[in-house]
């Protein structure tokens, strides 16, 4: 149990220090200079352990880890972004005022970028300095001095190397549908799963509850509730929970995923009526440039009362279930089990074939919901769903 809350509250700590970074976009701006200073400090959130290093670009920051590595700007000369998309070496870079900037990255940043910390990803809040070429078809570029440290980080590791899919995502929607395709609890146990590796919270979202009777899907919700996910039911034909799921994304930055046909793209149709004319005309753009798949969009979506969210959508994020997950780690991702993992004879307990085991006993017993026991069998013995 010790180990358990030491792992939650790391977790959460991350997330919430971001976020309260983020939302406090007024006080930043108006002590930029100030702040500029205290920087490394607040960032790394270890105190006074920051220290400054010159590179030949220019004065960095950074935190005693070596892990919030920040430039110094000059705050006056740059507008706050966001990361709608990285494609090559240009990033699509949306401004406070919504215009959005082609932007390059400035030198300093890929010194300072590594293995793990790719210099530019989509989701990314940076600041960069921008350049209007003026004359007549004027364009708005820039250039990216600084991005801010992440939180809610989506990857994938290829070929050894880790690679980012989208940053500072907030939730995860797992859309699945009651019927047509039918329901796969199995399938959403994997999502789990990924969810609980990344940190980052998930939303169930059982769509086509109209095609069934949804007090059928009431055990099954139970189950999830009880573990302290959110489920919400949802029709995009009837519009049943739209309002809901609208209210959940506003503010937000929500990756979608789930098997294809499920309707996602229904739901966020019905969410944002104008979403899908942007996706389309984004994908016809940018048809040429097709070699960078994997990396994700950001797409703004328009929620209740003006305030705007923004839906994370690529190809991969779709097929998310169980990127980089061992064998060993899958009871830990599991809320249900962890509790009685530590209760095991054998340290190395697989929870499988072995005798006694905790986790058995307690699915025996009741304790374990035992469907939820056999995805975790089939999730440890690497079957597809
Ligand atoms: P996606 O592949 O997950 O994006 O799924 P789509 O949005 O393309 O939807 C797949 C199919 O399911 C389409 O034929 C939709 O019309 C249908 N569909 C989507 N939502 C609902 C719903 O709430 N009820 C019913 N009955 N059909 C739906
Ligand atoms: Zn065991």
């Amino acid at each position: 149990m010790a180990k358990k809350k030491r792992k939650l509250r790391a977790t959460f700590r991350k997330g919430h220090d971001s976020r309260t970074r983020r939302n406090d976009l007024t006080r930043r701006l108006g002590d930029a200079a100030e702040e500029d200073a205290a920087a490394g400090e607040r960032i790394s959130g270890k105190g006074r352990l920051s220290r400054k290093r010159t590179l030949a670009g220019g004065e960095v920051v950074e935190d005693a880890a070596g892990e919030a590595v920040l430039p110094a700007i000059d705050r006056d000369a740059c507008l706050r972004g966001r990361v709608l998309r990285v494609q090559g070496l240009v990033s699509r870079v949306e401004a406070e005022d919504r215009q959005v900037y082609r932007c390059a990255t400035r030198q300093l940043l890929k010194q300072l970028a590594t293995d793990l910390r790719h210099v530019v990803a989509a989701g990314d809040d940076v600041w960069f300095r921008p350049e209007t070429t003026g004359g007549t078809g004027e364009r708005r570029e820039g250039v990216i001095e600084r991005v801010e440290p992440r939180y809610g980080v989506l990857s994938r590791t290829s070929r050894q190397r880790q690679q980012l899919i989208a940053v500072n995502v907030d939730q995860v929607l797992i859309v699945t549908s009651a019927a047509e395709p039918r329901l796969k609890p199995n399938l959403i146990d994997r999502y789990l799963v990924t969810c609980e590796r990344t940190g980052i919270r998930p939303v169930i979202v059982i769509n086509k509850v109209d095609l069934i009777e949804p007090a059928d899907l009431m055990p099954l919700v139970g189950v999830y509730a009880q573990l302290g996910y959110r489920v919400a039911l949802a029709s995009a034909g009837s519009g049943l929970g739209i309002g809901p799921l609208r209210a959940m994304l506003a503010g937000k930055r929500t990756a979608f995923t789930g098997q294809s046909g499920v309707g996602k793209s229904s739901l966020l149709n019905a969410i944002d009526p104008g979403l899908g004319l942007r996706v389309n005309a984004v994908s016809a753009e940018s048809q040429k440039g097709r070699h960078t798949t994997t990396t994700a969009e950001l797409f703004p979506i328009e929620t209740a009362g003006g305030e705007r969210g923004f839906v994370i959508d690529t190809p991969g994020i779709r097929q998310f279930s169980l990127w980089g997950v061992v064998p060993e780690e899958v009871a830990g991702f599991f809320r249900d089990l962890r509790p009685y993992v530590s209760q095991c004879r054998y340290p190395d307990c697989t929870h499988t074939h072995e005798d006694p085991c905790a986790v058995k006993d307690a699915v025996a017993d009741g304790w374990i919901d035992a469907r939820r026991y056999e995805s975790y069998l089939q999730i440890h013995a690497g079957d597809s769903a």
